[in-house]
């Protein structure tokens, strides 16, 4: 977390409303691997990152909250009614957290706020989690509500669907909370069980190369995708009554109904399947110390993505192809697809390289420079002293 804005933050804040308080914060993510497998039931491996927010809170003895946004330049005052709801779509974030920890029986009164951030916005990093896990994780502690980080992280997800119009899993908020420096997180979307696994990657790196671009179609496509995995588990289900989610079908299963469902919907329900044991592969892998595996998952991940699930574009099979071509280690699109940035494993020594190759040829293809951000597997919400 950059120095220059927690000073700003600590200057802003006396400026606004004195000198009590203290410093919470709370990270962005990635997804190492785990892609389209949360509304089926399945497995994702995210890890927090050493970029998020940081926020100076201190309980006013109002009933109304005072925040100032620093990277929007913005204050912002409300009440603590659901009728208060304010205007900044930033703020939405901070009252959302306010009424869901109410609503959970928590107590919220009115309390001063300073916040930044050092994630980008909307680049897939999740800087919104990391604002709703920030406040949650803080309030909890100012007004001793005592919830537990599952319930941190429901908070942070519910303020997404109550209060910011995104119908979100549960992923971001869960590893902004659960994050743990050099550990990534293997969360069972099912069942809400996770395991921490050790994420050393000395020698290695991991960057994010992003395309900066956003096609339209990623909406209506993400609904498109969920209805065919549906479809197939339904198929598998008359067989397997036990089938609850897509990922609860083994491989042979599958086969079994190709007959029954659309040639379509079974590369769709192929690629969930394949995606869920590369999970569980990725996570043995890294037991072992095994981070060429990874990479190779990683890959294969993208592969599914781009030709069976149908979700990337040329932008990002670009920048996967030349990753390949480079001999980077693991490299895949990370998200939603149709955008954003891919994620790569790539060794020290041929980090600037292909950076450098990355910005060239991509510019020279697309007429942009991408973006490149540098991640760091660190801790997800704490004080900071
Ligand atoms: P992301 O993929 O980064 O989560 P979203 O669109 O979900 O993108 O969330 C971005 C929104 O979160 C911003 O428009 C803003 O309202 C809020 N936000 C994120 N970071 C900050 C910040 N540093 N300061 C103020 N608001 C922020
Ligand atoms: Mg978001």
């Amino acid at each position: 977390m950059q120095k220059q804005m927690k000073d700003n933050i600590l200057k802003k804040f006396e400026e606004l409303f004195g000198n009590e308080g203290k410093l919470y914060t709370s990270s962005g993510r990635i997804n190492l691997i785990g892609e389209h497998t949360d509304y089926n039931g399945g497995y994702v491996f995210p890890g927090a990152i050493d970029c998020g927010i940081l926020a100076k809170i201190n309980p006013n003895g109002t009933d109304k909250v005072r925040v100032f946004s620093i990277d929007f330049n913005e204050y912002s005052e409300f009440g603590l009614e659901e009728s208060d709801i304010p205007a900044q779509s930033w703020a939405r974030y901070v009252f959302g957290v306010c009424r869901e920890t109410l609503k959970r029986g928590g107590k919220v009164e009115g309390f001063d706020a300073v916040f930044a951030g050092d994630v980008p916005l909307g680049a897939g990093l999740s800087s919104s989690a990391a604002l709703e896990s920030t406040f949650a994780f803080a309030l909890n502690l100012i007004f001793k509500n005592g919830f537990d980080k599952m319930e941190l992280a429901l908070i942070g997800q519910s303020t997404e669907h109550n209060y910011c119009g995104v119908k979100c899993g549960l992923m971001d908020q869960f590893i902004s909370i659960f994050g743990k420096k050099n550990s990534l997180v293997r969360l069972d979307c099912k069942t809400l069980e996770y395991k921490y696994f050790p994420f050393n990657i000395q020698g290695y790196r991991l960057v994010l190369v992003d395309s900066c671009v956003k096609h339209e179609l990623a909406s209506s496509a993400y609904n498109k995708r969920r209805e065919s995995c549906e479809k197939v588990r339904d198929a598998i289900k008359k067989r397997h009554p036990d089938v609850e989610c897509l990922s609860d079908a083994k491989r042979i299963w599958l086969e079994e109904v190709r007959s029954e469902v659309s040639s379509e919907d079974f590369m769709r329900a192929e690629y969930v399947i394949g995606e869920v044991q590369r999970v569980l592969d990725v996570c043995d892998a890294l037991e072992r110390g095994d981070l060429e595996t990874v990479g190779e998952m990683m890959y294969q991940t993208h592969f599914g993505l781009s030709r069976l699930y149908e979700v990337s574009c040329e932008e990002l099979d670009f920048l996967n192809h030349l990753a390949r071509k480079m001999d980077v280690t693991g490299s895949r699109v990370m998200g939603g697809g149709f955008g954003g940035c891919t994620i790569n494993l790539v060794k020290d020594a041929l980090y600037d390289n292909f950076i450098k190759e990355a910005e060239e040829q991509f510019e020279a293809k697309f007429g942009h420079k991408p973006k490149i951000y540098d991640v760091v597997i660190s801790d997800g919400a704490h004080i900071v002293e």
